[in-house]
């Protein structure tokens, strides 16, 4: 005989945990305010500051309640304390680091994706969605020129990506603890952190690092990096890793991907590429003819977060040998018995990750609503507004880098007058006049960009690739410089 209270105390536990299962017309109701904040946001953004200072906006409340609040009062406190403090990767006039996107589409997808929450770690659980993972993995496969037998992942960014094709590239080359402090990896200054904090990640941290001098561009330069080879074996040690960059975060430089594959094949390095930033201009023709030699790599990131204009979550990597990826990361459980049976890779066995996001959906329905045509275009754009950019900096008086590789353009302000003779002295004063032109931009707010640092040298960069960033963008921008310079004297 069951215990009264029991069953007295389960349809309490039901209908006190109500608001976890909104009937149709509740979650009309629900939605009506998301919808509304998004739709507010979106039609502001093209007016909005481009970065808000976090000090005028009010302040998360971090207490989380027993009993729900009205999720109209919710919203709008998302709205003050979080969508408007700091920068805004969604906008047009977000021009700094590497910039996001936020395409509409992706949020439809994700909002599918979180609705039907499709297991996309296991065929035997989710076989359309791991179908729609592989789709998507082949497509990008594809793109950079692998063969058939290539194998990818859909992680949550460009540096968990990395960390799983530093881990492949340790197993295939069966590199083992003993190994590891006379293992050489070959790179340059301008390669991305994610690189060596993933060689840590993976264990490797005391391994060799060697950084390879560049060109005037910023590119690897090819008989250095041959001088170390030959100097490294001539002293015992094990060249493994060689990375190269299609497309550095600072200045969008992309290393001669084509000869450093040659001289991976003839020194038997594993090769691999990050193309977190630069990967999807492959859908253009300038960027096909720049990245050529990528499809000779043994692994690729690519982070469609960035190239492929998606919100942030998600990085994607590629191995050319799958099997290599897959011997890394594939496990099994006694609770897996059912999975096992199972012909098809599963994004589980080529991946740290077992359960996660849903994050295909998100490009899947970009892509197949949209067209790669309009991405194509939007890329192709983004790399015609850099050279555009670099020429009108360059007329309004700016020292300007070398002509952009992809969407990247670098320049500083020289003032004409008022600089100490002094090397040094000269070199502090510049630095310090452009530190203060960026400090003067981000207070007048309208357009976000960065700085980085260039042997030594305060350089200015507009990294243009947002799908919102159009010439009328760029326009702005250039004013906005040409404004604070004019008042130099103030800088
Ligand atoms: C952004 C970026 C990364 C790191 O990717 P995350 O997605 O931010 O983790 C790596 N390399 C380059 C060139 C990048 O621009």
């Amino acid at each position: 005989m069951t215990d009264p209270d029991l069953l007295r105390r389960l349809d309490e536990c039901e209908h006190a945990m109500r608001a976890l299962e909104p009937d149709a017309a509740q979650r009309v109701a629900l939605r009506e305010p998301v919808l509304e904040a998004t739709e507010n946001f979106l039609e502001a953004l093209p007016t909005h500051p481009a970065f808000v200072d976090l000090q005028t906006c009010p302040v998360l409340d971090p207490a989380i309640p027993e009993n729900g609040a009205p999720i109209k009062d919710v919203v709008a406190e998302f709205q003050r304390a979080v969508a408007l403090p700091g920068s805004h990767p969604a906008s047009g006039h977000h021009m700094g680091y590497v910039p996001g996107g936020g395409v509409y589409l992706a949020a439809l997808g994700d909002y599918l994706a979180a609705v039907t929450n499709k297991h996309p770690g296991v065929f035997y659980s989710g076989p359309g969605a791991v179908r729609m993972e592989h789709a998507l993995v082949r497509w990008m496969a594809g793109l950079v020129g692998y063969p058939d037998g290539a194998l990818g992942n859909l992680a949550s960014g460009g540096s968990v990506a990395t960390l799983a094709a530093v881990a492949t590239a340790r197993d295939a080359h069966q590199l083992k603890g003993a190994d590891f402090a006379r293992t050489v990896v070959y790179l340059t200054s301008q390669l991305h952190h994610c690189l060596e904090k993933a060689l840590r990640l993976a264990g490797l941290g005391e391994c060799v690092v060697r950084r390879i001098p560049m060109d005037a561009d910023w590119r690897m330069l090819l008989p250095a990096l041959e001088e170390q080879i030959a100097a490294d074996r001539a002293a015992g040690l094990r060249p493994w890793l060689l990375v190269g960059s299609a497309g550095t975060t600072d200045t969008g430089a992309v290393d001669p991907l084509e000869r450093l594959a040659e001289v991976a094949q003839r020194e038997n390095l594993w090769f691999h590429v990050d193309a977190a930033y630069g990967g999807f201009f492959l859908l253009t023709g300038h960027g096909r003819a720049a990245l050529r030699g990528i499809e000779r790599s043994d692994s690729v990131v690519l982070d469609p977060h960035k190239g492929l204009f998606l919100p942030f979550g998600m990085g994607v990597v590629l191995v050319r040998h799958g099997e290599a990826m897959r011997s890394t990361h594939r496990y099994f459980g006694n609770y897996l018995s059912e999975a096992a049976r199972s012909e098809e890779v599963s994004p589980a066995d080529v991946s740290p990750e077992l359960s996660r996001h849903f994050r295909a959906v998100r490009l899947w329905l970009a892509l197949k609503v949209a067209g790669v045509g309009a991405f194509r275009a939007a890329l192709e754009e983004k790399l015609l507004l850099a050279r555009y950019a670099h020429g009108r900096l360059a007329e309004l008086g700016f020292e300007v880098g070398r002509e952009p590789q992809l969407s990247i353009v670098t320049y500083r302000w020289v003032p004409s007058a008022g600089l100490p003779d002094e090397p040094d002295a000269r070199l502090a004063a510049m630095n310090a006049c452009n530190e203060r032109l960026v400090e003067a931009v981000r207070k007048d707010g309208r357009i976000f960009l960065s700085s980085t640092k260039l042997d030594g040298l305060v350089t200015l960069r507009l990294a243009i690739l947002n799908f919102r960033t159009h010439r009328r963008m760029v326009d702005l921008a250039l004013e906005v410089l040409a404004a604070k310079v004019e008042r130099a004297g103030e800088l």
